[in-house]
């Protein structure tokens, strides 16, 4: 029973809830269970079980008195960027030791206004930098599939650089997780993981209280184990708040309800310059089988030109690091976290910033530095905001001639090795993100959603890109793609 129960989808829980076939203590106890038995993925940072059974039994009462909220009783992980009052928020940084927030982000307030609670907070790349989960101060977080359907024994990556969001919902560590993407880290590690992820529209979802890297690039989203799981949460998560001046004050749809809706009168793009040199055949194939997919469903397919694509992973690193720079300022061991003493004020500046930043942080901090230093602006950041208006551009062009939706590879590859990546060149880590940086650098909805597996038996998956503030196009198509691949879960071996 234990072990049936979190495996459940959000959706099936609201309705055993309803039905009153088991309670939300007796999931949380479940899912407690599956967090202290699963220690060797390293997915959680801090776990919260006496709350997450404190909030079970309150659900409990609401369920009885006919009071459930839309996420009554559901246990989710909370990624380690979100900050949450009173409990461990250190953007998985050194930097942030023992920092415990006074104040709660929009996103997880409005999940646990919506009656979620948090077994605890998951594992990620240090200030969200990475797409392997190898860059965490808690150390890398281990897939819960293996290649050969679980024969072998090498350890992979859960993808980032919300990996341990990624890896806690594929492994049943938890309903559902928040997670953010700022070039591809909801995306990217979800198809790693054979779950789906939604970057919204930029301004769908509050930034306020999340740890910020790339101001202009960050979205939370939801990792959940079905598109409706992810309809689902993203309804919650999702909507206006006068704390984020970008924020959109846009009515949020009924996510769920676009579910079902088909592809009849939809004309989904095909971008040619998503087939890249040197992409494997495999994922060649998965994208043919996802056009299938969606022209059975109804959809037209229009091959598209969005001519400027090659140039937006070169921008996104002068941008992303640029931002970062400025926001990663104001850890200087004065206002939070860790401080190492020095002589003077500046030597403890350098001090507590040497010894609490990872080697990518400071990697991206001289990067960000570099390019806005009076001599170079112009050369770099001003020439990478100007590339981010043309490719912009190319969608704004597409997307005037009536295309709703494009639909590219979510990765150039299944999961890789833990050490196989971080110990090549940092170029070779960020070629990964070379289908998802787009969707960012021009503010747009973007989903990946599991298609198939590869050769190896490791789930690969599709992308799917929409008009500003149309997710419910993705949600339709994804359900679409999901109808017909069906859903991936990894053999256990933890
Ligand atoms: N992998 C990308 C990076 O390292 C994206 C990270 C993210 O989306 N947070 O910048």
């Amino acid at each position: 029973m234990t072990a049936e129960l979190t495996g459940l989808s959000i959706a099936a829980l609201r309705d055993g809830y309803a039905k009153k076939s088991f309670s939300p203590v007796e999931v949380v106890d479940a899912y407690v269970a599956a967090v202290d038995g699963a220690k060797a993925l390293n997915a959680y940072v801090a776990t919260t079980p006496d709350r997450a059974r404190a909030d079970a039994k309150a659900s409990e009462e609401r369920i009885s008195a006919g009071t459930a909220r839309p996420l009554e009783g559901i246990p989710l992980g909370i990624k380690d960027l979100f900050a949450t009052e009173g409990v461990h928020t250190q953007a998985a940084s050194h930097i942030l030791d023992g920092f415990k927030p006074f104040y709660e982000s929009t996103i997880t307030a409005r999940l646990f206004g919506d009656g979620a609670t948090m077994l605890g907070k998951l594992n990620m790349d240090e200030f969200a930098m990475g797409s392997s989960n190898e860059t965490s101060f808690y150390g890398p977080v281990v897939n819960p599939w293996r290649a050969g359907g679980g024969s072998s024994n090498a350890a992979l990556v859960p993808g980032g650089s919300s990996g341990g969001s990624s890896a806690a919902v594929a492994a049943n560590l938890c309903a559902g997780a928040t997670a953010t993407d700022t070039g591809g880290s909801i995306r990217q590690p979800a198809a790693f993981t054979g779950t789906v992820g939604i970057k919204p529209t930029y301004g769908r979802c509050s930034r306020w209280g999340t740890v910020a890297f790339a101001s202009s690039l960050d979205q939370a989203g939801p990792i959940a184990r079905t598109v409706r799981d992810a309809a689902i949460m993203l309804r919650s998560m999702a909507g206006f708040d006068p704390k984020d001046s970008t924020s959109a004050d846009i009515p949020v749809p009924d996510y769920e309800a676009a579910i079902g809706r088909g592809m009849k009168g939809k004309r989904i793009g095909i971008p040619k310059e998503y087939r890249v040199d040197g992409m494997p055949e495999e994922i060649e194939a998965l994208w043919a089988k996802g056009r299938a997919m969606l022209a059975d469903a109804g959809a037209e397919l229009v091959d598209i030109s969005l001519p400027h694509t090659k140039y937006a992973l070169p921008a996104y690193y002068i941008v992303a690091p640029a931002e970062a720079s400025s926001n990663l300022a104001r850890y200087d061991g004065v206002r939070y976290g860790l401080r190492v003493p020095g002589r003077d004020v500046i030597s403890m500046y350098e001090n507590t910033r040497a010894a609490g930043f990872g080697t990518e942080v400071k990697r991206r901090i001289m990067i960000g530095t570099y390019v806005l230093s009076a001599g170079y602006y112009d050369a770099y950041y001003l020439r990478a905001q100007k590339v981010r208006t043309l490719i912009k551009r190319d969608f704004e062009t597409v997307f005037a001639d009536g295309i709703d939706a494009i639909l590219t590879p979510a990765t150039p590859s299944s999961a890789f090795g833990v050490g196989e990546m971080s110990k090549a060149s940092p170029i070779e880590m960020y070629l990964n993100d070379i289908f998802t940086v787009t969707a960012n650098m021009a503010g747009l909805p973007a989903m990946a959603v599991p298609a198939g597996l590869d050769g190896r038996q490791l789930p690969l998956g599709l992308q799917l890109i929409g008009r500003p503030f149309e997710e419910e196009t993705l949600f339709a198509a994804a359900q679409v793609i999901e109808d017909a691949a069906g859903t991936f879960s990894p053999k256990r071996w933890w």
